[in-house]
């Protein structure tokens, strides 16, 4: 489908970043994609325009009262030069998930692929080539009329960014150092747990600063209510290999139903690895722990795509996790899910969009 998108393109390119030090969304490309939605016209004037600082009213909603979502998903450069998108429709579908929730007007989800396909055709050049990097495609909506009243605002501004971004792993998976966090909470059922919105990461901001003060990297969320089950890792959807059988929290309303968790639940299946969603006690972590029949513990993500939990620590419990060494099913879920997106193998699950 080809729907009209206008283009301006910029008179002058920029220069590209120096691909060793890319860091993650620190450089942006020479376009972006914009549109507008009125009462009126609804969603309109789609464009891909030069990359540009926004103007705003100092009163658009979403200063105020936070009406903003957006997505994050990945364009990967293979080895014979072929531009790769990992289940972008799963990111554009959960985007509308996020607007209804958030009282914002859906999107066509033809017409944002179809963007996100020209932007990037458009921005080639800045898929860098290095082993681990890639272009981070970050499409957001923000409430823009400006009004001081509570209520859903009438107008917003959907756009697409991209971000050349580094290689989350320097060499090898590396194992990381969790904190599971019993005072702050991230999310309760019935809030916006499950929607990626602003909100979610500011009120984790906190338990962050504590949990790396600390020494650890991240923080496990548990549930806000009782604080009994475990919820989520920072970013990431969290998965524990238990006497050969593979455990993941259950999507109840509070966490983010993550595209790689959903992809490695797929993977996991096709392979007749047995694989439960459902409550996890932290309790239960911590016995089968004691029992020694904790075999894996690791995040999933698009950032890091997997990334292993070495160690655990609840209330003065520590517990180290294979030896804080990268998991034999890890690695292979890591290898098989790269592989895929960066087709060096053939994708079974038909998860790859070429642009
Ligand atoms: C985006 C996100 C994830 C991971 O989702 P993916 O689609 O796998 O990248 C997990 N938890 C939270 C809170 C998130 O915002």
């Amino acid at each position: 489908m080809n729907q009209l998108i206008e283009l301006k393109r910029v008179t002058t390119k920029k220069d590209k970043p120096d691909l060793s030090s890319l860091g993650f969304g620190k450089h942006f490309t020479d376009h972006m994609f914009v549109m507008e939605y009125d009462k009126e016209k609804g969603w309109h004037d789609p464009r891909i325009t030069p990359y540009e600082p926004l103007v705003l009213d100092p009163a658009a909603a979403v200063f105020h009262y936070g009406q903003a979502i957006f997505e994050g998903l990945k364009a990967y450069r293979t080895s014979d030069n072929r531009v790769l998108l990992f289940r972008p429709s799963k990111n554009i579908h959960r985007l509308n998930v996020s607007s209804e929730r958030m009282s914002m007007p859906p999107l066509d989800e033809e017409l944002v692929l179809e963007a996100v396909q020209q932007l990037i055709d458009l921005e080639r050049d800045w898929i860098p080539t290095k082993e681990g990097t890639s272009l981070y495609i970050r499409p957001f909506v923000i409430a823009t009329e400006s009004c001081l009243g509570v209520k859903p605002a009438l107008q917003y501004k959907f756009m697409i960014i991209l971000s050349p971004v580094g290689a989350y792993y320097a060499n090898q998976l590396q194992p990381v150092r969790i904190f599971v966090e019993e005072d702050y909470v991230r999310a309760v059922r019935g809030g916006v747990g499950a929607v990626k919105t602003g909100g979610n990461y500011a009120a984790s901001l906190q338990a962050q600063l504590k949990a790396e003060k600390l020494g650890y990297d991240q923080v496990l969320w548990l549930d806000g209510v009782e604080k009994k089950y475990v919820e989520e890792v920072g970013s990431m959807n969290i998965f524990f290999k238990i006497k050969g059988e593979v455990f993941t929290p259950a999507l109840n309303g509070s966490i983010l139903g993550g595209i790689t968790r959903d992809s490695v639940i797929e993977m996991l299946r096709s392979w007749n690895v047995p694989v439960h969603e459902r409550r996890i006690t932290i309790q239960e972590v911590y016995e089968a722990y004691q029992r020694g029949e904790i075999e894996e513990v690791f995040g999933t993500g698009t950032a890091a795509v997997i990334s292993p939990v070495g160690e655990l620590s609840w209330n003065d419990e520590r517990m180290i996790i294979n030896n804080f060494e990268t998991g034999e099913l890890s690695m292979k879920i890591y290898q098989e899910m790269t592989d895929i997106q960066l087709g060096r193998i053939p994708d079974p699950y038909q998860w790859t969009v070429e642009v």
